[in-house]
Order: structure tokens, then C-alpha cells, then sequence
């Protein structure tokens, strides 16, 4: 079985969307992306911290998903990373209200054992030094590094974001934090500079408008499934980026051709995040719904055309 290194925010969330809010509930990228990875068929760990007050239950929910979490550092007294945001009508748009760092601060990650010499890393997001330290520990070059970051730490730590960015193969960002991190307005061009930066792929994400996969002249599309009901879009990006990176690694092939599918089964689990607030939809999501999903999926942009 193929070994996945999860890195990442395990947070609380309070989350306003226009159909309501939420107080203190489970969340982080890490923690998303654990979930969604935890549907292949995959060896993961995550690395992360949280503080003395996040409950057993969220840990136990990890550990019933065949997580490692013994890189989970619990800080005696601290408090766990907290965000807070709100969504705009139309759900494409959020404003961040509230980013405590809280123990994220002063957190040093220790790879686990078992971990050194993984198939894949997934970087999500949090402080780029944490990302750096964890490639640093790595015993040899996975076959595959992937990042995922967001507009936070361009604005407060850009060069240490640029130093990592280096580092990896494939980037995942959706659509505004390409256009900040390159100047550029035209995704296109965007990816040709982040390709500049270092990786070899870049994966932009356009939320209920699908996902784009560019590597060197290629570039691969694929929609977001129309859903009935958008109610909580936190955690889509990290989902996508859980889908991607354990089917990358259950498949053990890096691909271009196959990342077009990993970015369909990212974007699959990403549809079924958003029907409802946190993680509440991924803790229960059953194997025949994905795959009924990915039935659609298909049907969606499968056409017949005669072309001379
Ligand atoms: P997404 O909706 O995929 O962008 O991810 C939302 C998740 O990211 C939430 O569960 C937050 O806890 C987490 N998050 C928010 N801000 C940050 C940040 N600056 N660094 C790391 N994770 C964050």
C-alpha cells in the first residue's frame, strides 16, 4: 500500500454561510484532506499540532479513519488553531474574520518514523517553514511533493513561500491566489509563472467552475459537478487536494494522463464537502455514492463528435 504524508491545519472552524452558522466545529486542511484521502486505499499520517482543548472524539475520528496521528502533537495547555469566516452570497467569495495562529505559532513538526521515506506528500496549507522542515526530514526525494497554500501566507510570509514552492512538483491554489501570487489575470499565464517558481504541474481551482491541470504546452479541464445544494464550500480545496493526492498514491502513477483522473476523483469528494457544513458530509460518505458520482461525473462532459 502506497504512503501518503498529510501536512496541514487541524483547526476550529466557525463558519457563516447565508444559510447559517456554525459555532466551533471540527476543521483544517490537514484534516480534510485526511478524510478525503482515507477513501483510497492508502497508509497516511498526519503531521500537525493541535491544543488541550480539541476533543477525543475528533482524534478517535481520525484513528477509526486508519490515520496515523502520532505526529498530531497536543500542546499541555494551548489552544488549537481557529478560523473564522464568512461567505458571500453567491459562495464563490469569502472574507476571512478571524486567523488565530494559536499553537501553529511556535509548532516544530517531527515526521513520523514510518513516514521518512513516503510515496507522496501532501503540503496543505499552513505556515510555509512547517512545509519546508517536513521536506527537510524526508529521508529521499518522494516520487511526488504537492503543495497547497492560500492568500494568508502570501501576505505575511511570501518568501518563505517562494523558498518551498521551489521545492515541490505540483501546486494546487484556486484561481484569485494564482492571480496574486504571479500579477497576472490570465490563469494561463499565471500557470507559465508559477512554473517558473519551480513546479512541473499546476492545478488551478475555480470552485463551482471546475479545476484546470497545466503541465509544460497541456492543459486538462475539468468541471465541478452542478449541485442542487451549496451549503458550506470550507474545506472544498483541501478535499480536492485529499482526493488527489490518495488517488495518486492508491494508483502509483504520477502521470499526466493520471492526474487527469485524480483531479476528477479530487474533484468528485470535493462535491460531496460542500453539501454540508465542516466535515459533517465526509465522516459518513459511503464508497457506492462516490462512485455513483464519478458515473456522473463522466456522463457530464462525455460527448460524441465526428471531427475530419
Ligand atoms: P479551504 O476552504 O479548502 O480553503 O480550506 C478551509 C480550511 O482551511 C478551514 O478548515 C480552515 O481551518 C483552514 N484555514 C483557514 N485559514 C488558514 C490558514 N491561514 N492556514 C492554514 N489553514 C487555514
Amino acid at each position: 500500500m502506497g504512503k501518503l504524508l498529510i501536512v496541514g491545519t487541524v483547526a476550529f472552524d466557525a463558519i457563516e454561510t447565508p444559510f447559517g452558522k456554525t459555532d466551533k466545529i471540527l476543521g483544517g486542511a490537514a484534516t480534510f484532506i485526511g478524510l478525503a484521502a482515507s477513501q483510497f486505499d492508502v497508509d497516511s499520517a498526519i503531521v500537525s499540532v493541535v491544543g488541550e482543548d480539541f476533543p477525543k472524539e475528533y482524534l478517535d475520528l481520525f484513528t477509526s479513519r486508519n490515520i496515523d496521528i502520532s505526529s498530531l502533537e497536543i500542546v499541555e495547555g494551548g489552544k488549537t488553531f481557529y478560523w473564522k469566516g464568512k461567505y458571500h452570497n453567491d459562495l464563490n467569495s469569502r472574507d476571512t474574520l478571524v486567523t488565530d495562529l494559536n499553537v501553529l505559532a511556535n509548532f516544530d513538526p517531527v515526521v513520523p518514523k514510518g513516514y521518512k521515506n513516503p510515496d507522496v506528500v501532501m503540503l496543505g496549507n499552513l505556515h510555509p517553514n512547517i512545509q519546508l522542515s517536513v521536506i527537510d526530514q524526508l529521508e529521499k526525494r518522494p516520487k511526488l511533493i504537492i503543495l497547497d497554500t492560500m492568500n494568508f501566507w502570501m501576505d505575511h510570509t511570501l518568501d518563505e513561500l517562494l523558498t518551498v514552492i521551489k521545492e515541490i512538483d505540483v501546486i494546487t491554489i484556486n484561481d484569485e491566489e494564482a492571480r496574486q501570487l504571479t500579477g497576472e489575470y490570465s490563469l494561463v499565464k499565471a500557470a507559465q509563472k508559477i512554473f517558473e517558481m519551480g513546479p512541473k504541474y499546476v492545478v488551478i481551482k475555480k470552485g463551482e467552475h471546475g479545476a484546470l491541470l497545466f503541465h509544460e504546452d497541456e492543459v486538462f479541464f475539468a468541471p465541478a459537478l452542478p449541485l442542487k445544494e451549496v451549503f458550506d464550500p470550507t474545506g472544498a480545496g483541501d478535499t480536492f487536494a485529499g482526493g488527489f493526492s490518495g488517488y495518486l498514491t492508491d494508483t502509483n502513477d504520477i502521470s499526466f494522463e493520471n492526474m487527469k483522473n485524480a483531479v476528477i476523483h479530487g474533484s468528485n469528494l470535493a462535491s460531496f464537502c460542500v453539501e454540508r457544513f465542516g466535515t459533517e458530509r465526509m465522516v459518513g460518505l459511503k464508497r457506492k455514492d462516490i462512485m455513483k458520482r464519478l458515473h456522473q461525473f463522466k456522463a457530464l462532459t462525455q460527448f460524441d463528435i465526428e471531427l475530419q
